[in-house]
């Protein structure tokens, strides 16, 4: 009879030559959890009779693993190939590459983010960025805070606390990660006030609406949603017409709000940041990472004298811009002051912008590395795909993609478990790759796939790691 296995002692493993070099790399402390909860395991392994490699080298392995998870950065970079090309779980826009110098210059060291050069004193943090949006938009005046959803809270919370604000019920949204319209109406201490129907709201249910405590006529971009069918909603001019007649401010959350006319590219028309203005709008709120192209940010633009009362909100000062963010932000609309060039410039709009043709002769390309890493357990075919904007622009509009869906070889029990294996070994990749079950395929949609030979390469260790 060979005697009972016993796992090492942690003082003894920890004196072993690989676990000394782990101890340098990764810091006592991590190394030693790590080497606990392994033998931990190791223990009820052995003592549900199971046969138990107790080497150090394995052990090693085995807290490598862990302390490697515990310190994989984050966020860190993936292959979005989900299909949708702003995809807020996966950071939204890409920024282009004068935008990231930018933000690595000004994190490096000091700046001019408050500082007035010319004058040698202290300066105003968004003018830079607020003189560029004046330019690009024809507003009179802007302003940056941290998202889209700090835009919408400091407009409220400045214009309408404790007033009332009639919003259309077509438009009361709720936008991904918990952004409602009812809820941020209340945080910002304004009092909503529902009018017409969930698919018709007339001019004249807002007229019904209007009285002495209301605050501010708003208007909000269905963004993720289409109401079809028998709707109605009223235009914007006619809105803003009416919150004129009583002195009152009319503001547009456009949501993902472009600064250009994507019809342009053949993209979908969404409504640009200077129409809504022209259509009376006092105020306008958009994202700087979605269609802009940008960081995350809320932009703000439109009359002066708004703008300098949400600029004396002591919220704003606890939604300011950082200066990575204004920097990045000043690179990516500088992009925009030759517009012709922004599909070659802008990382967003040249994915968005892609030709089914390129996308398809990709698909070719990777099908053989990709039909070989997966053995013959899988079969890989190029399917033609509907790309998604993302983020809340253009729901409904699909961009025509090509990709590969990935099946069993063998259909029947266990092929859906064995999918979603798969699914989890290309997440855990060096570069981890996200697609989307659909249908019981693995569809990897190619048009956001952009180093080609860096996926292809590290097929190599699908299924290793
Ligand atoms: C996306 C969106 C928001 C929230 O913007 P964030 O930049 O995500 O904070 C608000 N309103 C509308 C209409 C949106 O589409």
């Amino acid at each position: 009879m060979t005697p009972p296995k016993r796992p090492p002692s942690v003082e003894k493993a920890m004196k072993a030559p690989v676990f000394t070099s782990l101890t340098d790399q990764f810091g006592r402390r991590p190394v030693v959890d790590g080497l606990r909860a392994t033998l931990d395991q190791a223990r009820s392994a052995l003592q549900a009779g199971d046969d138990v490699d107790l080497s150090f080298e394995t052990l090693a392995a085995v807290v490598a693993r862990h302390c490697h998870q515990l310190f994989a950065r984050a966020p860190r970079p993936v292959f979005n190939l989900t299909g949708t090309v702003l995809h807020t779980n996966l950071g939204r826009a890409p920024l282009a590459e004068p935008a990231i110098e930018a933000v690595a210059e000004v994190a490096r060291g000091s700046s001019t983010l408050e500082f007035d050069l010319a004058r040698g004193r202290r300066g105003e943090r968004d003018h830079n960025v607020a003189e560029r949006l004046k330019r690009l938009t024809g507003a009179e005046a802007a302003l940056v805070v941290n998202n889209n959803a700090a835009a919408v809270l400091l407009v409220l919370n400045t214009l309408a606390l404790r007033k009332e604000v009639p919003v259309s019920r077509g438009e009361l949204i709720e936008i991904g990660g918990a952004f409602r319209m009812p809820d941020i109406m209340a945080r910002a201490g304004c009092r909503l006030i529902e009018v017409g129907t969930t698919n018709r709201t007339h001019l004249r249910d807002f007229e019904g609406a209007m009285g002495p405590r209301t605050g501010m006529l708003m208007k909000v971009h269905t963004s993720n949603y289409v109401v079809q069918g028998f709707t109605a909603d009223v235009p914007e001019s006619a809105l803003a017409d009416l919150a004129h007649d009583h002195d009152l401010p009319f503001v547009v959350d456009l949501g993902s709000g472009t600064l250009v006319d994507l019809s342009r590219w053949g993209l979908p028309k969404e409504p640009t940041v200077s129409e809504t203005l022209s259509h009376g709008a006092d105020l306008v709120t958009f994202s700087g990472d979605k269609l802009l192209g940008g960081p995350q940010a809320g932009l703000i633009a439109g009359r002066a004298d708004l703008i300098a009362r949400l600029a004396k909100n002591p919220m704003k000062r606890a939604m300011r811009a950082d200066k990575m963010t204004l920097a990045a932000l000043d690179a990516t609309l500088a992009l925009y002051e030759d517009s012709g060039s922004l599909p070659w410039k802008l990382p967003a709009l040249r994915l968005l912008t892609r030709k089914q043709g390129e996308i398809a002769d990709q698909a070719e390309r990777v099908r053989e590395p990709l039909s070989h890493a997966l053995g013959a357990d899988f079969v890989a075919d190029v399917v033609t795909l509907k790309s998604q904007i993302g983020s809340g622009a253009l729901p409904v509009e699909a961009l025509p993609s090509t990709g590969l869906a990935i099946k069993p070889a063998k259909g029947g029990r266990g092929a859906d478990a064995r999918l979603r294996k798969l699914a989890a070994q290309f997440r855990a990749l060096p570069r981890p790759v996200i697609g989307a079950l659909h249908d019981g395929s693995l569809l990897l949609d190619l048009r956001c796939l952009d180093d080609e030979a860096r996926f292809t390469e590290q097929l190599a260790d699908l299924g290793t790691s």
